[in-house]
């Protein structure tokens, strides 16, 4: 049966009130729409563990840091909703911005912290964005299950944050990347890139298994950033944002590696943000 699909906070409700009476586990999926492999292996999977899966499908104007970025940020509801679909989703939350946000808010939800490096140093108020609108979906649509990306590893930190800090009553579920057969992690903004910056583009992810090869073979952190960097500078049109090895929860650099850290980087292709991750386990800490 195709997703039930609603625009506004009142219309969810109605859609929820039974689903919230009965005892079923409701599986909630935030997107940003333009759903590929990714948001599909996340819907599949909340399909899977829940009786009620939802969907909500909301370019949210807060968390861009750059006004350019928003607007050409792809829209393809229909084709959406056949992803949503395929994918066992019962109901879909696709608000316009003036349902979410009335009027400017007053009120933010800012995880300090997780956020002080990485992408949090280069975006701004980025994930004060993010922490905000997930916070009012939770609100919303009271889910037992919220399923989130390990493509985007500081956003489900941030988010797992929230949700300890502020007691949300939601279990959340990391999902991990979907990639391209070249390596190129899914994202909606791989189709900005041009035919030459799409051929470069694999390398941000052999760059990153060069690192963890580097962890696995029980280099230091520096010498993992060498290795990952010296890939990196071999291709011209990419310039590095940052690359670094940091610690999954508090995603702070690390300064030796003690167990098991994730590799995360930012890149730039042309006028394309790309970011991507890698967990690495050092090998004494294998043997235990
Ligand atoms: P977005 O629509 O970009 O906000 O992403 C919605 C959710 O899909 C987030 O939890 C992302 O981490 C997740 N996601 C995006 N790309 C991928 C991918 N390639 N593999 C797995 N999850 C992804």
């Amino acid at each position: 049966m195709s997703p039930v699909v609603v625009h506004t906070a009142a219309e969810l409700r109605a859609a929820l009130k039974p689903v919230w009476r009965s005892d079923t586990l409701i599986g909630f999926v935030p997107t940003m729409g333009a759903l590929h492999e990714g948001h599909a292996a996340l819907i599949r999977r909340a399909s899977e563990e829940c009786g009620f899966t939802m969907v909500s499908i909301f370019v949210n104007p807060i968390q861009f840091d750059r006004a350019e970025d928003y607007e050409l940020y792809a829209r393809t509801l229909p084709e959406d909703l056949e992803v949503c679909h395929a994918c066992g989703a019962q109901l879909v939350f696709a608000p316009p911005v003036e349902e979410i946000y009335p009027e400017a808010s007053l009120t933010h939800v800012e995880v300090s912290g997780v956020t002080d490096y990485l992408c949090g140093q280069y975006r701004g108020l980025h994930f004060r964005g993010v922490a905000t609108v997930v916070a009012k979906l939770f609100h919303l649509v009271q889910p037992t299950r919220t399923y989130f990306g390990e493509k985007d590893a500081q956003q489900l930190a941030v988010v797992r944050r929230m949700v300890a800090d502020l007691n949300f009553p939601v279990e959340v579920i990391g999902v991990p990347t979907v990639r391209e057969a070249d390596g190129l992690a899914l994202s909606s903004r791989n189709r900005r890139l041009s035919p030459e910056e799409r051929r470069d583009a694999p390398a941000l992810y052999r760059a990153l298994l060069a690192a963890r090869g580097a962890v696995e073979r029980g280099a230091g952190h520096v010498e993992a950033r060498q290795d990952a960097l010296s890939v990196l500078s071999s291709i011209s049109s990419i310039r590095v944002e940052y690359l670094e090895v940091v610690d999954d929860e508090s995603q702070r650099p690390v300064s030796s590696i003690e167990g098991p850290v994730r590799i995360s980087a930012a890149i730039w292709l042309g006028a394309t943000r790309l970011i991507d991750n890698v967990t690495a386990t050092p090998p004494r800490f294998d043997r235990c």
